[in-house]
């Protein structure tokens, strides 16, 4: 297999495992850049040198789940736990709206309680009211009934992301505790679908045990289930997660598991084309440019915190997570120049739908 022609195979839609294993396994520097280079023009050919912004709200640290990689799981009880005022979730999505940030993202801990989803329901209903229904509302809130995603896409939110983690359910159970069901979070992933949502799923990238034979299966299980929305992101440890031990060296990995992002990002937009893939905080963790080489392997989406900098260091799910002391405005400038600096725009005050969404529906 060479190259050529494994790019070719995914560009014209015909890849298999072997063709993006190729790919993910590529370790020489000018095999890297041709393939940085050509998912970049796959992104310029469907979507332009344009980059969307969401403003993310970490809503709460609150969580039931236990998921064995995140810092702020149940069992953690080194954490200070939060949760934000329907105010302050409204106030800041405005900020956004006012800052033409054109999307948010509501992401918190899981809850499925009857006033936790309420309260979501009607901060949803405040924002599209507010912004007069210009400010597009996503929400990463984790496994919810199928009556929820309803409801919380009723009150006006329109896009979701679930992680599938790892396509892999012997992976997936390995890093989650027997009562977190591989099969549930696919039906989840579901019902979005039939709710109406665009869809969002991914895989954090360099797992423990973790082979790039299961990464180009991730690839394929986001086109067989014909995502939206891709959002992936290295993996990083947590000191209080059970997983801590998976890892000896954790260093001398981490150049690995950037490349490997940014190989992700760049196959999966070769495979996937018109879809919108984020370029993660995460990636920004490893390297201080990461987000810009994100988007110059194909992704076009940033979701630059706006949460409070009182909250901002409670919500770490993982370790070194940048910008924990800024402010939302500290965030804007800095953004703006990286991205300018690469020769591309912000579409300001615009939704940046899912292209691949409009395709699919129109
Ligand atoms: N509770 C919701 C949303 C918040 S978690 C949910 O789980 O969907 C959002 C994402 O953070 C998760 O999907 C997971 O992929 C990522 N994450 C958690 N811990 C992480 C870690 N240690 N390193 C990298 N990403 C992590
Ligand atoms: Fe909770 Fe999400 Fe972290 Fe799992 S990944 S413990 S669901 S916040």
């Amino acid at each position: 297999m060479d190259l050529e022609q494994s790019l070719f195979e995914v560009e014209t839609g015909n890849a298999g495992r072997e063709n993006l294993t190729f790919l993910l396994g590529l370790e020489d520097k000018t095999e890297k850049e041709t393939l940085y280079k050509r998912a970049y023009a796959v992104k310029e050919k469907y979507i332009g040198r344009k980059v969307y912004f969401r403003g993310l709200i970490e809503l709460s640290n609150i969580c039931q789940k236990d998921c064995c990689y995140c810092g702020v799981r149940k069992s953690n009880k080194n954490v200070q736990r939060y949760q934000m005022t329907e105010e302050q979730a409204v106030k800041s999505a405005m900020w956004s709206y006012k800052n033409s940030y054109g999307s948010i993202v509501i992401q918190a801990g899981e809850r499925a309680d009857e006033k936790y989803i309420a309260k979501i329901e009607n901060i949803v209903k405040r924002i599209k009211e507010e912004s007069g229904g210009h400010l597009g509302i996503t929400l990463s809130l984790g496994e919810q009934s199928k009556e929820t995603y309803q409801r919380w896409f009723e009150a006006g939110a329109h896009r979701y992301l679930l992680r599938i983690e790892s396509s892999n359910e012997a992976l997936y159970k390995q890093i989650h505790p027997a009562d977190h069901i591989y099969a549930d979070r696919i039906h989840c992933l579901q019902y979005l679908r039939e709710t109406g949502y665009q869809v969002g799923t991914g895989v954090m990238i360099g797992l423990p045990n973790q082979t790039i034979g299961h990464l180009a299966e991730d690839l394929l299980f986001f086109k067989s289930i014909d995502a939206d929305m891709i959002g992936m992101g290295p993996y990083i440890i947590h000191k209080e997660t059970p997983m801590v031990d998976s890892f000896v060296d954790f260093n001398s990995l981490k150049k690995r598991q950037f490349e490997l992002s940014l190989k992700m990002i760049a196959c999966a937009r070769l495979l996937l084309k018109d879809v919108n893939i984020a370029s993660t905080t995460a990636l920004q963790a490893l390297k201080a440019t990461g987000r810009e080489l994100g988007l110059l392997a194909g992704a076009n989406i940033i979701m630059p915190n706006i949460t409070d900098t009182e909250y901002r260091a409670f919500y770490q799910l993982y370790e070194d997570k940048p910008c924990i002391n800024e402010n939302a405005g500290d965030c804007i400038d800095c953004l703006q120049k990286r991205i300018e600096f690469i020769g591309e725009t912000i579409g300001l005050d615009e939704w940046g739908d899912s292209v691949h969404f409009s395709a699919r529906n129109s």
